[in-house]
């Protein structure tokens, strides 16, 4: 298996426009293991296009439950299964993950009882196992280590930056979150950090476009992360690659990869991936004798 990061949705918020891109997901093939972070809609035509089997499906984690992160949860399942999944997938999120996948279920029980019935299909309410998390550690499993951080991102209280650890190299998604200088520390010598940003210029014509004015700007800056802080953040951690993800704005033309480098650059030197639906970055190998 190739080891790497795949962007799937890199979009902040829910709205989907024209030609846009998708809201927030994530592959990380790590220690031999998929893990899909965050299921925003667009998540499971994201994973086929990235030369993911459905039925190969294996862990999934979900850092908060606002709909840009959550809505195709059930249906990424759902899909999976349709598809041939017949081996168990493992769900971490936080508390009230479980009733957003037992609710999903009791939606779609007629289909579901039907091709159990009518395609001999292993219970699907079997095979998916759900994990609440909170603060600590979330899994360890042959070597892969994930541990949450719980993040600010007000009003929601149940809000985790993850960090994936194998074989000494490691991947952290800060999720969304206000600025919060602790992601430094949960960040340090990450080999990459995906981490959100927003750009100051492009929130007035946002808001201006959206309209819903005052209250919408007020919730965007309470509660994400201005690009400039996000490369502080990398830079205190002495991260060796900034991904900027869940964009806002991600979908004006007005704004482009050259006005979110030009404001990192205030904050960070390194190298840097601007987030695109379907962008891959290669995982450094691991040392052989860690792998
Ligand atoms: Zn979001
Ligand atoms: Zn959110």
């Amino acid at each position: 298996m190739n080891e790497r990061l795949v962007l799937l949705g890199t979009k902040g918020g829910p709205a989907l426009r024209p030609g846009g891109p998708m809201p927030t997901a994530s592959l990380l093939q790590i220690g031999g293991r998929t893990a899909v972070i965050d299921c925003a809609l667009g998540v499971t035509r994201g994973l086929v296009d990235a030369g993911v089997a459905l039925k190969t499906l294996d862990l999934v984690f979900i850092t908060h439950l606002h709909s840009d992160h959550v809505l195709e949860l059930g249906a990424l399942l759902h899909t999976a299964w349709t598809a041939g999944l017949a081996t168990p997938v493992k769900v971490y999120g936080p508390v009230g993950t479980g009733d957003v996948w037992t609710h999903f279920c009791r939606s779609l029980a007629y289909d579901i009882d039907i091709r159990i019935d009518d395609e001999g299909r292993p219970d699907i309410r079997q095979l998916v196992e759900v994990t609440e998390f909170g603060d600590g550690p979330v899994m360890q499993e042959a070597g892969l280590t994930v541990e949450a951080l719980r993040v600010d991102h007000p009003p929601v209280t149940e809000c985790y930056a993850l960090r994936f650890s194998h074989g000494g190299r490691r991947v952290v998604f800060s999720a969304d979150t206000c600025h919060f200088p602790p992601l430094a520390d949960f960040a340090r010598d990450a080999d990459i950090l995906v981490h959100e940003a927003m750009l100051a210029a492009g929130v007035d014509r946002l808001v201006a476009r959206t309209g819903n004015g005052a209250r919408l700007k007020a919730h965007l800056m309470a509660s994400h992360t201005l690009v400039e802080d996000a490369g502080r953040i990398a830079s205190d951690a002495g991260c060796a690659h900034l991904v900027l993800n869940h964009l806002i704005p991600a979908d004006d033309p007005d704004f482009g990869p050259g006005d979110w480098e030009e404001a990192v650059r205030r904050t960070w030197a390194g190298p840097l991936t601007i987030g695109r639906d379907g962008l891959e970055l290669p995982l450094i190998e691991a040392p052989a004798a860690t792998a």
